[in-house]
């Protein structure tokens, strides 16, 4: 059972062969910090995320790489408008640095809440530019660019004419010409598609260094190509991104790192699908971007309650990642009530002990359980269907519930079949999906609760009703009911 990359570039899935057997290379573009993320740019994070230890739990040793994009970024793709940094500096009356380090510590906050492991390395665009300098170097030295007064142009027309240059979302030149606008008198460029390496900068942009063509800063694309070839190679395994870039921003980066290495910087393309709000793609410059604080807080005019931020990735996982996923407050409530089934059959699960049943009384339930979990592995190794492992999951939670109901009898699976489910209901919820439990909010509440059950177990025993009853009270006038469990033992839920 070998795993399976839908691939943009073939559009096709394909076997994963790694370069160097055991190791993977994956680049991720990062965020541009020059605001916050919003919900859609996690969406596109989480997915990488999943694959990101999806693969460590394959074996493999990962190398991610995904870069903070904090200089170079305009406000148009192909090299239009104001450079978004410099924007919003002058707008509050900051240095763009300051700018930078607030967003990107906002987003690695929002990451971490997110429970996303951290990339292996973080590189930034403003602490590359000598490795963005040399390959634009290199791209002239090659004949691919041109310099017109201190800005350096990428020749897409030379290019296209040795090798299809929309080859990564199967474009003809005429087609991708289509959605580009005429050249005016004042455009330096030759080509409507050119796009720069390198950008002249006025006296008063903010941010700029010196190069051999003057001073200047580099262009978005140049960044990602000059920042993966320096930590994972001319060549590697996984390059990623939301669908949003696969036609400009890594088509130029295919064409960068061909005219520089005369080599594709990545064996498998991988794009994200879209986050939408009623079918429109969630977009900062759209205006209809949810912020994951305004979600985490209940603070927006849409939402009717606040939701934990692992209820958020949950709700981002019962959709495969290439499928779009609308945003709404329904399924955010449905996934609270889904994640808290799960996760309440996980805990019972882990209470089973294991016995020594080796014949289950029920070979027919037996049969499908493992089935059920054994299919985990395949949907994963079936370009990462995280949908679909869910979907099993929910099918085995009556099951559980069964057997801890007495419903089922506790030998009519097998000790190695209980075993089994045990061992990947852990792996899957906690190390591939990253997921923890919601409806306690954290583990210290949990910790709390337990407290409180104590005391009011030794209040009861010595008859004081009074301090009992009021735990009991209080805790219901706040929606925490406590609940008489079998054999005298307490549980605990909120309303
Ligand atoms: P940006 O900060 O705009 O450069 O975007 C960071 C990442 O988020 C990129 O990989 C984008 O493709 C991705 N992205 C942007 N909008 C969405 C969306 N609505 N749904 C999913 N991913 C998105
Ligand atoms: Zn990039």
């Amino acid at each position: 059972m070998s795993l399976k990359i839908y691939n943009t570039l073939s559009r096709e899935k394909e076997e994963f062969k790694p370069i160097t057997p055991g190791h993977v290379g994956m680049y991720v573009c990062g965020p541009t910090v020059y605001s916050d993320v919003h919900l859609g740019n996690c969406r596109t994070f989480i997915s990488f995320d999943i694959i990101y230890r999806y693969l460590i739990y394959l074996g493999y040793k990962v190398r991610y790489v995904r870069n903070i994009t904090d200089a170079g970024h305009l406000e148009g793709d192909r090299d239009e408008g104001d450079d978004k940094f410099s924007k919003i500096a002058r707008l509050q009356q900051l240095e763009p640095m300051e700018i930078v380090q607030k967003y990107t510590l906002g987003f690695r906050h929002v990451m971490q809440l997110l429970n996303n492991l951290p990339p292996s390395i973080e590189p930034t665009a403003t602490g590359h530019i000598a490795e963005q300098i040399e390959m634009t170097k290199q791209i002239l030295k090659n004949g691919y660019g041109y310099e017109v007064n201190g800005t350096i142009y990428f020749d897409v027309e030379k290019y296209n004419k040795e090798q299809p240059y929309g080859i990564l979302t199967n474009r003809k030149m005429e087609d991708l010409l289509e959605g580009t606008r005429e050249l005016g008198g004042q455009d330096e460029k030759k080509g409507r598609l050119d796009f720069a390496l390198w950008i002249k900068a006025k006296p008063e942009h903010l941010m700029q260094w010196p190069s051999p063509w003057g001073m200047g800063f580099p262009g978005w694309h140049i960044e990602c190509s000059a920042m993966s070839e320096k930590y994972l190679g001319k060549k590697f395994d996984i390059h990623g991104g939301g669908m949003d870039l696969a036609a400009t921003h890594h088509t130029n980066e295919i064409a960068q790192s061909q005219a520089c290495y005369h080599t594709s910087p990545a064996n498998y393309w991988m794009h994200t699908n879209m986050l939408t709000v009623n079918g429109t793609r969630m977009s900062k410059s759209l205006g209809n971007g949810f912020l994951p604080e305004e979600l985490f807080t209940g603070n927006h005019p849409l939402l009717e309650k606040a939701y934990a931020p692992i209820v958020v990735r949950f709700f981002m996982l019962q959709t495969h990642y290439r499928s779009t996923l609308d945003f709404s407050n329904d399924a955010l409530q449905a996934s609270e009530k889904g994640l808290k089934r799960l996760w309440d059959a996980y805990e019972t699960l882990n209470k089973f002990s294991m016995g020594n049943v080796q014949l289950a009384s029920d070979p027919e339930l037996d049969v499908k359980v493992n089935k059920l979990v054994n299919e985990f592995d395949e949907f994963m190794n079936d370009d990462f269907n995280t949908a679909k492992v869910l979907g099993n999951m929910f099918e085995l939670v009556p099951v559980i519930n069964s057997i801890k109901d007495g419903l089922i009898k506790t030998d009519a699976v097998s000790s190695a079949t209980l075993t089994l489910l045990q061992a990947k209901f852990k792996a899957y919820l906690e190390d591939v999906f990253g997921l923890k439990n919601s409806s306690a909010n954290n583990e210290k509440l949990g910790d709390v609760m337990e407290l409180l059950i104590d005391i009011r177990k030794e209040a009861k025993t010595k008859k004081d009703f009074t301090t009992s009853d009021k735990i009991r009270n209080q805790l219901a006038s706040i929606g925490i009911n406590l609940k008489d469990e079998k054999g005298g033992e307490m549980s605990w839920d909120i309303d």
